[in-house]
């Protein structure tokens, strides 16, 4: 059966053609996405994806073309409709399709709104925490506005393809400071050797990961001390820990970085046990 994809109204098989050439995401990029995680067939962190999803549409000028209330039903239907409980769901949001031209549209044209969805079994990704992940390190060279949600991911997918080339599972891309700013999907924290945990601002250089709250949050109940600045690779290198957390892999031990191993080259306790609490708050309170 051919996976199901909500386009402007209607549900259809995503092998469907369904967008138009002219479509200003397809020709400039011109649009947004935001992810959500559903286990057991609940959305984690529903309200702040909601949010953040808002907010790049206000920064971007772009109306949503169905109330959220009624996006929230579109999403619900897209998961049932491709028969999963533990998934993830992804929605695109275009300034829709006009003539091939820079400025906006002058007449205004409805935004295009797609909604996709594909089962994924956690247990594969509890495996690969349980390994740890390997790092390669690379210049950010995106634009300067990575705090919106943006579908110009060009610099993302070259960086995480040179990484794995090389044989990493992730990039981190480092700025001009020498400072990482966070991986091409995921952001990234530290625990240093006074026991700290390092993870940057949330300022325009990174996208404010929704998972990095809900994990901040968990760090502060367990009573640990939280800086939000920039690290650079050979304080990582230094750390006691090293991980990164997203929507898709929740919290992810890292082990080594540039091919030097993390502290013993273990997964961290400290990781681990914040995913472990991320996963035991998400299945009690997801909704
Ligand atoms: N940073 C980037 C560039 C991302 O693409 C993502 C997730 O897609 C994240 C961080 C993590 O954000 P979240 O925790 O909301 O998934």
């Amino acid at each position: 059966m051919a996976r199901i994809a909500y386009v402007n109204g209607r549900y259809r098989p995503i092998t469907d053609e369904a967008i138009g050439i002219e479509d200003r995401g397809f020709q400039f990029g011109d649009g947004l996405y935001e992810v959500w995680s559903v286990r057991r067939g609940r959305f984690l962190d529903h309200e702040e994806h909601s949010a953040r999803l808002e907010r790049s549409l206000r920064e971007l000028q772009i109306d949503l073309p169905v109330s959220l209330p009624a996006l929230d039903v579109i999403l619900r239907e897209v998961v049932r409709r491709n028969r999963f409980t533990d998934g993830l769901v992804y929605l695109q949001v275009t300034r829709g399709v006009s003539r091939r031209d820079h400025p906006f549209p002058v007449t205004p044209v409805r935004p295009t709104l797609v909604v996709t969805a594909r089962g994924l079994d956690f247990t594969t990704i509890d495996r690969r925490a349980a390994a740890g992940i390997a790092i390669l390190t690379l210049p950010d060279e995106r634009w300067k506005r990575c705090d919106i949600k943006s579908v110009n991911l060009l610099p993302n997918v070259l960086a995480k393809q040179k990484a794995r080339d090389a044989g990493a599972f992730e990039a981190w891309l480092v700025d001009e400071d020498g400072c990482v700013t966070e991986g091409s999907s995921t952001t990234a924290w530290i625990l240093t050797k006074e026991g700290t945990l390092v993870t940057r601002a949330t300022d325009n250089r990174i996208l404010w990961g929704v998972t990095r709250k809900a994990v901040r949050a968990l760090a502060e109940q367990e009573g640990l001390r939280i800086e939000q600045r920039g690290f650079t690779v050979e304080e990582a290198l230094e750390a006691r820990e090293a991980f990164v957390t997203s929507a898709s892999s929740f919290v992810m031990p890292v082990t080594s970085i540039d091919g030097r191993t993390v502290a013993n080259g273990a997964p961290g306790s400290v990781a681990m046990r914040l995913r472990e609490l991320y996963i035991a708050a998400a299945d009690g309170a997801a909704r």
